[in-house]
């Protein structure tokens, strides 16, 4: 009885029912875009999640310490079946790009790294083939890297030439007879410390376009050299690549790239891939902070009961829907052969600052165990650094997306 006299309701029991009550599952996947695919490809997200959670999510932690690479993950990955699934013919499955984005989610939510891997094997190393080779280029080199068997590294990035790559390439390429010298430096190239090949991207100093060229393991003149002590994506192993008259036949060379515009096409694809990875990062982080707001207490309760832990959780789950809901737009437009550049970068550079602004709040949720390893969401906070800066930063496409809507260009 209250000192007014009027009794108050009792919500104990109410209060105990609610705590006796199951937690809701938790998921990144709020409305459920994974389901939007055939009973075929959800078999297929399913197979790769396990995989993801029994084989990487347990081992990971130890290697991006090290910064290592799981070489014994890569044939069961291959096992997976799943390289270059959007591509037809060469034994690739021809599936939608829907599918590879959702397939790139599954892979980031548990390690950007092993997604990053792959996006690079797969998507720019593989793409540059299907897009840019000859027919025999593509049946040699198709077939075996879809089966993992050969694996491939894509350089375009230069030590003084990043956000300008389609202007100013200074690795250069002349043609002597039956081949090409090829001359310069490549910085950043993910896998090609042990790539099988690697796509090298140089300038004709003939006609000064830039023409693409398929480098092969223990080339003379090609070394890779692995660039040491990353913050971000240690797992992916990044070289410098020196080339010093390093001759490649006139076979090796991508009979279909005649300039930079072939190479756009492949990043145009492939700037796609990486919007889905941001939202499989900010996926993964979003998880793991749910998961211990409902475990972690403090003042006595769950601090997910807290008001403004759960607009954390909210403003994150906001972030990733939203993604979700354009990558999945922009993939079914690039099914439909109506994605243009501009379209790929808008989601490039949302998602990927979303996935930024994600995991941040994602660590700020965890407290100081945010910043610990052993938590996870340290990993996915480091990692969306280097996703927000590749293949294209925030600015270089917003300067596409600005160029396509006002019709006016703003690039130097
Ligand atoms: C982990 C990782 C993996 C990578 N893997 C590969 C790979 O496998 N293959 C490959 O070829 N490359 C790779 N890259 C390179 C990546 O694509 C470049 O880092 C990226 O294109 C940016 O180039 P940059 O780092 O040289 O930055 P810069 O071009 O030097 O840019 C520095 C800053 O200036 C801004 N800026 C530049 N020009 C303008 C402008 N005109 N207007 C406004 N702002 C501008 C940029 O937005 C950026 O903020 C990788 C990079 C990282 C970090």
């Amino acid at each position: 009885m209250s000192t007014t006299g009027i009794k108050k309701p009792d919500t104990s029991s109410r209060r105990d029912a609610h705590a006796q009550r199951p937690l809701p599952a938790v998921t990144g996947d709020f409305y459920s875009i994974a389901t939007t695919v055939s009973e075929d490809d959800k078999a297929i997200l399913a197979r790769v999640r396990a995989f993801m959670e029994s084989e990487v999510a347990p081992i990971i932690n130890d290697y991006w310490i090290r910064a290592a690479f799981p070489f014994e993950l890569i044939p069961k990955m291959a096992a997976l079946d799943i390289t270059g699934i959007s591509y037809s013919g060469y034994g690739c499955a021809g599936k939608t790009t829907v599918l590879d984005g959702l397939l790139a989610v599954e892979m980031a939510r548990i390690d950007p790294s092993i997604a990053t891997f792959f996006g690079v094997h797969s998507g720019l190393a593989m793409g540059s083939i299907y897009l840019c080779g000859s027919e025999e280029q593509k049946q040699q080199w198709l077939p075996v890297m879809r089966r993992m068997e050969k694996i491939g590294a894509f350089g375009l990035t230069e030590p003084e030439v990043g956000s300008g790559a389609s202007g100013g390439l200074m690795t250069t390429a002349r043609r002597e007879g039956d081949a090409w010298v090829l001359n310069g430096q490549k910085k950043w190239i993910g896998n090609a410390t042990f790539a099988d090949v690697t796509v090298i991207w140089a300038r004709d100093e003939a006609d000064n376009q830039v023409k693409g060229f398929l480098v092969e393991k223990g080339t003379p003149g090609f070394t890779a050299e692995k660039m040491e002590d990353k913050m971000a994506l240690r797992v992916v192993q990044n070289a410098l690549i020196t080339l010093k008259d390093c001759h490649v036949p006139e076979a090796n060379r991508l009979q279909n790239a005649r300039s930079f515009r072939d190479t756009a096409a492949v990043l145009r694809m492939t700037r796609a891939g990486v919007a889905w990875q941001a939202v499989g990062c900010a996926m993964g982080a979003y998880e793991h902070a749910l998961a211990y707001a409902q475990k972690r207490k403090q003042f006595g309760k769950p601090i997910a009961s807290f008001q403004l832990v759960q607009d954390l959780l909210v403003g994150m789950l906001g972030n990733i829907t939203a993604s979700q809901c354009m990558v999945l737009r922009l993939s079914q437009m690039q099914d439909a052969g109506v994605m243009n550049d501009e379209h790929a970068s808008l989601a490039k550079a949302f998602c990927t600052s979303k996935c930024r602004e994600t995991v941040g709040f994602a660590r700020e949720l965890l407290g100081g165990n945010g910043i610990l390893l052993e938590n996870q969401v340290g990993r996915f906070v480091a990692d969306a650094e280097a996703i927000y800066s590749y293949e294209g930063t925030r600015e270089m496409n917003t300067l596409i997306v600005g160029r396509a809507v006002t019709g006016f260009s703003a690039f130097v």
